[in-house]
């Protein structure tokens, strides 16, 4: 990160929380009366290629909170919310729509991607090597293709500031040792084919997402963390469009996620100092997306 994030994202006193951390994304505080506790807020913010973009996308930290939400309370998996009765009625409603109450977890330091298709750094990946984080792949896949099977490849989450990096599953063995590592695969599998089959039921397909783990303190368990197949940890595509060959390649992509905002970055600017302001027609379709996914999956 070029500047202190805590300097230029004014964040909010709220009665009983402290501020700890605040994320390209999201906001973290801990509880004044619950060593256990974190609150997490999404903010409005988006980021792409590692920068904070202006300007905000009004609405989208609501509709990521419900969607993981959502999707938590679909999964059969022990997750990070600890939200007893009433938890939230010191918080101004603003605020409690985009927020979580959580345990503190030990996170593990990694970033549990699963790909069910192939494409943005994946791809980037098997053109260079022909394999993604040590999986081989057969040849000749191209942009957007399924795979024969969904695979997981894990990145390193790299302390504050640098690059996450893909890494093989052997190393995720040497950082976090053998048991605890093939759980998150198995667990990060397991929940990858139960949501691309009920987001199928729905004619959206799910490329890829990444998922987060932690152990919780108080149980000892591995826990699904942070957000959970959202549009700014995954992609999601439109089956039907997908699968209509006569459209243009890119119309056949057209997302419900991030890759609105990467791909009109990638257009209009050159990587190098600040990037450019997002128009008002890239954040509207943004925001339009984000929302009709929602209610594509959970209505
Ligand atoms: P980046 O700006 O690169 O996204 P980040 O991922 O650290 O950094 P956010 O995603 O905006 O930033 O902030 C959420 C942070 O909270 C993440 O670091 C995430 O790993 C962490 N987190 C999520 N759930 C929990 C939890 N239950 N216990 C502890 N930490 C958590
Ligand atoms: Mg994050």
């Amino acid at each position: 990160r070029a500047f202190g994030l805590e300097s230029i994202h004014a964040t909010r006193a709220l009665t009983g929380w402290r501020h700890v951390y605040s994320g390209k994304v999201r906001e973290v505080y801990e509880s004044e009366t619950d060593a256990d506790a974190l609150l997490v807020v999404a903010s409005n913010r988006v980021s792409a290629f590692d920068h904070i973009l202006e300007p905000e996308i009004p609405g989208k930290g609501e509709l990521l909170t419900k969607l993981s939400r959502w999707w938590f309370d679909q999964l059969e998996v022990p997750n990070h919310l600890r939200e007893p009765e009433g938890w939230d009625a010191e918080l101004p409603a603003e605020i409690s729509a985009r927020s979580m109450r959580v345990a503190k977890l030990e996170m593990f330091p990694v970033e549990c991607v699963v790909r069910g298709y192939l494409t943005g750094s994946g791809l980037k990946e098997y053109e260079a090597t022909g394999t993604v984080c040590g999986v081989p792949l057969p040849e000749g896949l191209r942009d957007g293709d399924q795979l024969p099977e969904p695979i997981f490849t894990p990145a390193y989450k790299a302390p504050q500031g640098e690059h996450d990096e893909n890494i093989s599953f052997e190393r995720v063995v040497e950082l976090i040792g053998a048991d605890a590592a093939a759980a998150l695969r198995d667990l990060s599998l397991q929940i990858f084919a139960v949501a691309s089959q009920r987001a199928a039921e729905r004619g959206v397909i799910l490329a890829d997402t990444k998922f987060e783990f932690g152990v919780d303190p108080a149980t000892g368990q591995i826990t699904l963390a942070d957000e959970v197949l959202t549009s700014d940890s995954s992609r999601y595509w439109d089956a039907s469009l997908y699968s209509n060959l006569e459209l243009p390649f890119a119309e056949r992509l057209s997302s419900f996620d991030k890759q609105i905002v990467r791909n009109w970055l990638r257009e209009n600017w050159d990587g190098e100092g600040t990037p450019p302001e997002l128009p008002a027609e890239i954040v509207e379709r943004t925001v339009a997306r984000y929302q009709e996914l929602l209610e594509r999956l959970a209505s």
